[in-house]
């Protein structure tokens, strides 16, 4: 589905029409039209836990925006989404791990042999911590990540 910006993405002020593409319930890409490639994913909140929030006066405005609509506060509750909510800190949280190790130049270094990760394998996982093969290792002892 195509989008027009109605507010500028901080950072990003250019794009001015995304496109939305579900890749599954809890994941979608958004990806900028135009002559950049830029492409963000979003995590449906709904899926993370139980969820209501307020929607700044300014935005509710700017997308016509009704206080008490369905969108503006929503709830789900499942054992399942907090499972998945669980995954999603871990992630985070590696995530953010990756952003220090950028910081201080360690990106993409295995956390245990201290030997550059396979470019292809941080394609993949971007925030992985070790190589293939200390991955296997430290799976082996049952303590990975
Ligand atoms: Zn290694």
């Amino acid at each position: 589905m195509l989008y027009n910006v109605k507010k500028p993405i901080l950072g990003f002020e250019n794009v001015l029409q995304v496109e939305l593409h579900e890749i599954d319930g809890l994941f979608s890409s958004l990806d900028a039209i135009g002559s950049e490639i830029i492409s963000w994913t979003l995590v449906n909140p709904y899926q993370l836990r139980e969820y209501s929030f307020d929607i700044p006066k300014d935005v509710q405005v700017l997308l016509d925006i009704k206080e008490d609509s369905d969108f503006a506060s929503c709830s789900t509750n499942s054992e399942n989404n907090y499972l998945i909510y669980q995954q999603q800190l871990k992630e985070l949280q590696e995530i953010n791990e990756a952003l220090e190790a950028i910081k201080t130049n360690e990106y993409g270094i295995c956390k245990m042999c201290e030997e550059p990760i396979n470019p292809e394998r941080l394609k993949i996982k971007p925030f992985a911590k070790y190589c293939i093969d200390c991955r296997e290792i430290v799976e082996k002892e049952g303590n990975l990540r």
